[in-house]
């Protein structure tokens, strides 16, 4: 590339710009280690107070213009943390020390925000968050310091930057000023963080988790970013300018090709017709999956039900919930899977106990069979809602027989106790098994005997079977679904399906990413549930690749070896009916936890 540099990192927010670079450094300001005398006590306390509730203060109003600006979803993430800067146990430790051992304000919140921040680092659940903290704990020292000046986004920009920092924290990215600041490039990050959700939805292009940005990029480097290709490319030349104007129009054109999509079948040239059903992680995704033409729900995510509550959801409002769902898609399939807790997924009302790595830990099915207090509640409000509805339930995590053993007695016994009560439910629903685990894989001939359905999580089978973390931006190379090790397992999962003569589907984000449908096409799924947003490119996609191709590019990439040569043959089988530079790199495929997951749950003390 004559020798201009491009760095590479996850695309979070797409779009293109082009502008100088301003590099900034958000630290901690040195605090002095300051000793107060008895008798200034109360006035440091006082001090502390006023600093939170200041900060407090700021964070609330940055939630009303946020909620303006992009939604209500959104706002909340600045309700997380007021809840983190007014933690009575944070600030009542903090006082302790200012009372017991005669320190200023500023040095005993500098010295417990520490302890805090290494805990949460600590904490597989709370690093992704640690962000958040970290600019919470900021934003207070500067005004202990009376230094606010230094904080946050008080910068005046005349021209067009392009903002590069370690991290952004959600309230910088918030405050930008949109006339000026063009893109965001941060070395912290993944798509899951506030930061990258907010610039997401504020439109800002963003690449987050570029490995040792501020080492390569100097302020002033002209830099032009791709939010979707997730690339940031030093000093573009005129060559490179125009590459990347070619690709906005062509993505313009797609655009308006989409919205043809919407209204036609998902049918390929040589007739095969395939159910292009929508994947619903909280009720504002009900409206765009039913726009966006989904055939039903093939994963209704109950989580939201849970995360940043105190209590769990009751038997009612569940009920209500999936109801609501089934009553939109009326007669296409909604299929409602357990919960699937654990993980970083719990309720702050649940003492869920502290493990070393809670992704292989007391999680999803698990927690339901062993806490049947949880489960049970939402078997009848399964049942409950599944009169005259097409309700269907599925099992997250499965890696035993007695996992779908147990839960189909559990199910039976709340059908009994209803009828018995004669409370309006159905006698049963079918029960499905979500194949995410290589256990569940192996022993898919077996589950396939007692299962109703299966549906693959791409996303979780790919992180257990590369031993990868979903959520890790260094690994997301490394995190693909491209793997031959995960189409191979597809494909068994498939045959075994279709041995035992039950559907099998894919509910993971993998059948999101249109070139990877194709290649599920081929490999024999005939039921896609996709993330909404992405429905009609999927659907275009199937539009235009004949069945054949898909299965010359399944049987290519059963061949392969390594993930590229997966992709070269699905790039090879399609290439003739489709500009493939319509698509961007068959890039790692995305964790979806986007949404679904904001915590406002955090327990802030260290104990
Ligand atoms: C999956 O693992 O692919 C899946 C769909 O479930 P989740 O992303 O919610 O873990
Ligand atoms: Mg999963």
């Amino acid at each position: 590339m004559d020798g201009r540099q491009q760095l590479d990192g996850i695309g979070v927010s797409p779009g293109i710009a082009f502008a100088p670079a301003m590099v900034v450094r958000w630290d901690f300001p040195d605090v002095p280690d300051r000793a107060v005398t008895r008798e200034e006590v109360p006035g440091e306390i006082a001090r502390l107070r006023q600093a939170v509730s200041e900060v407090a203060h700021g964070l609330t109003s940055l939630r009303e213009r946020v909620a303006e600006r992009a939604g209500p979803e959104e706002s909340g993430i600045f309700d997380a943390q007021i809840l983190m800067v007014q933690d009575e146990d944070y600030l009542g430790s903090v006082e302790m020390l200012i009372r017991n051992n005669l320190l200023s304000a500023e040095t005993a919140f500098e010295f417990k925000s520490l302890e805090l921040r290494e805990a949460w680092a600590g904490a597989p659940r709370l690093r992704e968050r640690l962000t958040d903290l970290t600019a919470v704990q900021r934003q207070v020292l500067h005004r202990l310091l009376d230094r606010s000046d230094h904080e946050e986004w008080s910068i005046e920009l005349d021209e067009p930057v392009i903002v590069v920092a370690h991290e952004l924290s959600p309230g910088v990215t918030v405050q930008l000023d949109r006339e000026h600041v063009v893109g965001l490039v941060s070395e912290q990050g993944t798509r899951t963080s506030h930061a990258a959700i907010l610039a997401h939805s504020l439109g800002i292009p963003a690449v987050m988790g570029v490995p040792e940005a501020l080492d390569h990029i100097r302020n002033g480097t002209v830099l032009l970013i791709d939010g979707k290709r997730g690339t940031v490319l030093l000093d573009p030349t005129p060559a490179d300018m125009d590459t990347a104007r070619a690709r906005l129009s062509r993505r313009h054109r797609l655009a308006l090709e989409l919205e043809t999509a919407v209204g036609e079948p998902a049918v390929t040239p040589d007739g095969l017709d395939v159910a292009l059903m929508g994947n619903v992680d909280l009720p504002e995704e009900i409206e765009p999956a039913l726009r966006n033409g989904a055939r039903g729900v093939g994963l209704v995510r109950t989580e939201f039900l849970v995360t940043g509550r105190a209590e769990l959801p009751t038997e009612d409002e569940q009920f209500a919930y999936f109801r609501r769902v089934a009553d939109a898609f009326r007669r296409d399939p909604v299929v409602i899977r357990a919960f699937d807790l654990g993980g970083d997924k719990f309720p702050v009302g649940f003492r869920a106990p502290v493990e070393a790595n809670p992704f292989l830990g007391w999680r999803s099915i698990r927690v339901c069979l062993d806490q049947q207090e949880i489960f049970r509640p939402q078997l009848r409000a399964v049942l409950r809602a599944a009169v005259d509805r097409n309700i269907q339930l599925m099992l997250p995590l499965v890696t035993r027989i007695e996992e779908i053993l147990e839960s189909r007695a559990l199910l039976e016994e709340e059908a009994r106790a209803l009828a018995r009560d004669g409370v309006p439910a159905a006698k049963s629903v079918p029960v499905g098994v979500m194949v995410e685990t290589p256990a569940a894989v192996i022993l898919a001939d077996r589950l396939a005997q007692v299962s109703d359905f299966f549906s693959v999580g791409t996303n979780d089978l790919t992180q257990y079977t590369m031993a990868a973390d979903r959520g890790n931006a260094r690994l997301a190379s490394r995190f693909t679904a491209y793997h031959p090790a995960i189409i191979r397992q597809l494909k068994d999962v498939s045959d075994a399906g279709a041995r035992q003569h039950i559907p099998v589907s894919i509910c993971g984000e993998m059948a999101s990413e249109p070139l990877a449908a194709v290649l599920l096409i081929g490999l024999g799924y005939r039921c896609l549930s996709v993330s909404p947003p992405e429905l009609p490119l999927v659907k275009w996609t199937v539009r235009r690749v004949p069945f054949e191709a898909a299965k010359r590019a399944a049987a290519a990439a059963l061949e392969a070896g390594t993930a590229d040569e997966v992709r070269a043959a699905v790039k090879e089988a399609c290439g003739s009916y489709l500009d493939l530079r319509m698509f961007d790199p068959l890039n790692s495929l995305p964790d979806i936890r986007k949404a679904a997951s904001l915590p406002t749950d955090f327990p802030t003390s260290t104990s």
